[in-house]
């Protein structure tokens, strides 16, 4: 197997790898696997592994106290070869270039597997925005668009919130765009009503985990037991859709905390505790319990949905859940994977589980291009087909080929990105 490395602008070093290095590392490595099958010559592989823009700025930040302080900001484009670039825009203090890039790439192959006209892109801040006053999160926010400005925009890359942003963010994100463009612009930003995009938007990610994890339980969801790793904009609404369903969601946890109610969480009071005391620790309806105990209880499903390598080599054997089902972007690492593999527990990876939000933001550009408005179940029908049939292809070629469905949706997105460069001769 060939191993495809990306130019680095980092000197040598002796440091332990970050978190976003390993990350990509991974997106380089299932990379490397798909273009293995499909059989890439070297000169496409380098290009598929490669950022077609990569930006990184500084972002000072006045405090209140008076203070300056200088984050880092990035805007990552991996590929528009399929149509123009999308993807989530995250504020975490771990942050890198090499994070960005790796959720970049997987936005590329994402949106390729939905079949859905977009690129792949990824923003972050590199700041926790737990630290900063609504003022300096606003400030931090807006001196970043300002910085990135030259490359995103309707037409040409188009972000949506991911970890560490919401709707105030993209409140600031779209009026600071509007403001330089000296129109309003709210299409800059897909992501949920306050931009101006379909409301349905703001839960579609998790409504796509929904689907996935069904299509994939082939059967009744019903009194089938669920972990939820973070609950966040992916995680809570996926734990009220998955009981909407019928399954029974036993144990969540976030940044704060672990809790587990054997008998089913009431996910709406759950998620009403979590909103007035800033996390779901504490909550009285359920037991406390562990973040790693949490991944390994014995489930019918686990889902990640907080950060990158929450599922490793050293947890997987301990992993007892049937399914994984990834709300979260590349939680499994290569090493875990096999572990899982050899287990025959089941993975949904990523780039088909977490599709629904880029779905709907396709759908509501339809929407727009097409001058016609979708009632909400209309669009959730139209999502709902879309995740079912990626899920139906990647089945397919994973029983085809007698590989992981991560292998498979991997050798089905990144062929058909090498396809369309193929055909536009680049
Ligand atoms: P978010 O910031 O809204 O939520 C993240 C959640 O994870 C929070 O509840 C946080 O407390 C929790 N968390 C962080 N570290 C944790 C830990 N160690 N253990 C348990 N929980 C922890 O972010 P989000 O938008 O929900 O994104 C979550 C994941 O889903 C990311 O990997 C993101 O790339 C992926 N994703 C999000 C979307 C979207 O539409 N928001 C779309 C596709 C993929």
């Amino acid at each position: 197997m060939r191993t495809l490395t990306v130019p680095s602008t980092t000197p040598a070093t002796t440091a332990p790898v970050s978190p976003g290095r390993q990350a990509l590392d991974t997106a380089l490595f299932q990379l490397d696997q798909a273009a293995d099958r499909l059989d890439l010559d070297d000169s496409l592989r380098a290009m598929l592994a490669t950022p077609r823009r990569s930006l990184t700025v500084s972002v000072p930040v006045r405090r209140e106290d008076g203070r300056m302080d200088v984050v880092q900001g990035f805007r990552v484009q991996h590929n528009i070869t399929r149509g123009p670039a999308k993807g989530g825009i995250r504020f975490h203090p771990r942050t890198d270039v090499h994070e960005v890039t790796a959720l970049a790439m997987g936005m590329t192959w994402k949106c390729a597997l939905a079949g859905i006209p977009y690129g792949g892109a990824q923003g972050g801040v590199s700041v926790d925005p737990a630290s900063l006053s609504t003022l300096e999160l606003e400030r931090v926010t807006r001196r970043y668009v300002n910085e990135v400005l030259p490359i995103v925009g309707p037409e040409r890359d188009v972000p949506a919130p991911e970890v560490g942003a919401d709707r105030r963010t993209m409140a600031w994100i779209v009026d600071t765009y509007s403001v330089n463009a000296g129109y309003p612009v709210p299409g800059v930003m897909t992501g949920g009503s306050t931009s101006g995009g379909a409301p349905e938007r703001a839960e579609a990610t998790a409504r796509g985990v929904r689907f996935a994890t069904l299509r994939a339980i082939c059967g009744s969801p019903e009194g089938r037991t669920v972990a939820i790793q973070g609950f966040g904009k992916v995680g809570a609404p996926a734990a009220r859709h998955l009981a909407d369903a019928g399954a029974l969601v036993v144990a969540v946890s976030d940044s704060t905390g672990a809790v587990v109610n054997r008998s089913g969480l009431d996910v709406d009071r759950l998620r009403a505790w979590s909103k007035e005391t800033g996390g779901v620790r504490g909550y009285r309806e359920a037991d406390p319990l562990s973040h790693d105990d949490l991944l390994e209880l014995d489930v019918d499903v686990l889902v990640p949905a907080a950060l990158e390598g929450a599922i490793t080599e050293q947890n997987a054997p301990r992993i007892r859940a049937g399914l994984i089902v990834e709300g979260a972007s590349c939680p499994t690492t290569p090493g875990a994977d096999r572990v899982l593999a050899d287990a025959g527990i089941t993975v949904v990876p990523d780039i088909l589980a977490n599709a629904g939000g880029v779905i709907v933001s396709y759908l509501e550009w339809l929407q727009e291009a097409q001058a016609r408005s979708w009632s909400a179940r209309e669009v959730d029908a139209r999502l709902r087909g879309l995740v079912e049939n990626a899920f139906d292809t990647v089945a397919a070629v994973s029983a085809e080929c007698g590989i992981t469905l991560r292998q498979a949706a991997h050798v089905i997105g990144v062929g058909r990105v090498a396809e369309a460069h193929r055909s536009r001769g680049l």
